[in-house]
């Protein structure tokens, strides 16, 4: 990571002025947003909260709440991770001091906080053959069962981001009452307003974003009171048909970020998870498009995907605020290219964040 000394920090400073795009930083614990705010980010683009669901210490109520056959009991187990995400929150929000932050509501596959299918196979099987505790049996075969109706073949197109929360709306609940009670406690405690901003991930559908943009604000509204906090709700532009149909979308969006790493997987039709490694990588390098597209924005394709969305979702909310938040946020070449797009701001990793100033500047001069 570049360390900041006096020069560097007038020259990027000079950067600042020249520049027209926004830089923040994608971030999802104290210690990176602190470091995010003193490399200059301008806010934080996109905290991913997957996190604060897999920690060894929420584990056990995740697995409880993904077990439980009724909403109340989901909403229970729910309730128990709910004020140690609000501590989370507060983290982040007080590191910040009033800079905008984009929480993106939870977005992994379900199956990623249960033990794979293949353990818990082999444990049941065990626990059968040694004649073991009947209580533990039965639980074992329970996340077993749970296990085998949650596998996919393709988790990266199944039910995650949205879909996830169209099935649980617990999860949406839980986490909106968190990062609402986090940013109240922050603003009486500081003395600074938040400005907070609710994103929701893997939006394909126009129904999709208002059935979840409805139950994100029954739940602010619930909050709130008259505390006179204003809370953003958009949404990640991250599939084809997302931006395709912008326009309808953004009716419901009070700003967009494009998810450039997803939109790279599904508009290329390139797996992300494979693309580092083997016969994928190397016909990458060889025959598609000479560069890695998941690194550089491929301008012609996924690029043009992201122009769509801009115009679109502008045509309908004219001035409406966008983003990128994928990797390509911190990467010379595509930050021109989404200076040129027309983007108000783009979002990398902390450490990237004086780099993208500066490519940033060099979009306006060149
Ligand atoms: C993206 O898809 O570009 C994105 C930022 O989300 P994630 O990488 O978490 O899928
Ligand atoms: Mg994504």
């Amino acid at each position: 990571p570049p360390q900041i000394n006096e020069d560097f920090e007038r020259v990027v400073e000079w950067a600042d002025e020249v520049r027209r795009l926004g830089v923040r930083a994608n971030a999802d614990t104290f210690e990176d947003a602190t470091k995010a705010r003193e490399l200059g980010a301008e806010g934080i683009g996109l905290c991913r909260t997957e996190h604060m669901f897999m920690s060894p210490d929420r584990l056990p109520a995740v697995r409880r709440m993904i077990l439980a056959d009724t909403p109340e009991a989901r909403a229970d187990a729910l309730e128990e991770i709910l004020p140690m995400q609000q501590a989370d929150f507060e983290g982040i929000f007080t590191a910040m001091k009033g800079l905008p932050v984009t929480v993106r509501l939870l977005d992994p596959p379900l199956h990623e906080f249960l033990p794979n299918l293949v353990e818990q196979s082999l444990l049941v099987q065990r626990l059968e053959l040694t004649g073991g505790d009947e209580g533990e049996l039965k639980a074992a075969r329970a996340t077993l069962a749970q296990v085998k109706r949650l596998h996919e073949q393709n988790p990266m197109l199944g039910t995650r981001g949205c879909r996830l929360a169209m099935l649980y709306p617990e999860i949406p609940e839980m986490q909106t009452r968190a990062i609402i009670r986090a940013a109240l406690a922050v603003k009486e405690r500081e003395g600074e307003t938040v400005g907070v901003e609710i994103m929701i991930p893997l939006v394909a559908l126009e129904q999709e974003l208002q059935t979840q943009r409805s139950i994100v604000e029954r739940v602010v509204a619930e909050e709130v009171g008259d505390s006179g906090l204003e809370v953003l709700i958009g949404t990640m532009i991250e599939l084809p048909r997302a931006a395709l149909t912008a326009d309808r979308i953004a009716r419901h969006a009070d700003f967009f970020s494009f998810g450039t790493n997803d939109l790279t997987q599904t508009g290329i039709g390139i797996s992300r998870d494979d693309a580092e490694n083997g016969f994928l990588a190397q016909y990458i390098i060889d025959h598609v498009l000479e560069r890695n597209p998941f690194e550089s924005i491929d301008v012609d394709g996924v690029g043009q995907l992201v122009e769509i969305g801009v115009e679109k979702g502008r045509s309908a909310k004219p001035g409406l605020k966008t983003g990128v938040c994928g990797e390509h946020g911190g990467d010379p070449d595509s930050v021109a290219f989404f200076h040129g797009a027309g983007l108000d701001y783009v979002s990398c990793s902390p450490f990237r964040v004086p780099i993208a100033r500066f490519a940033a500047a060099k979009a306006v001069l060149d």
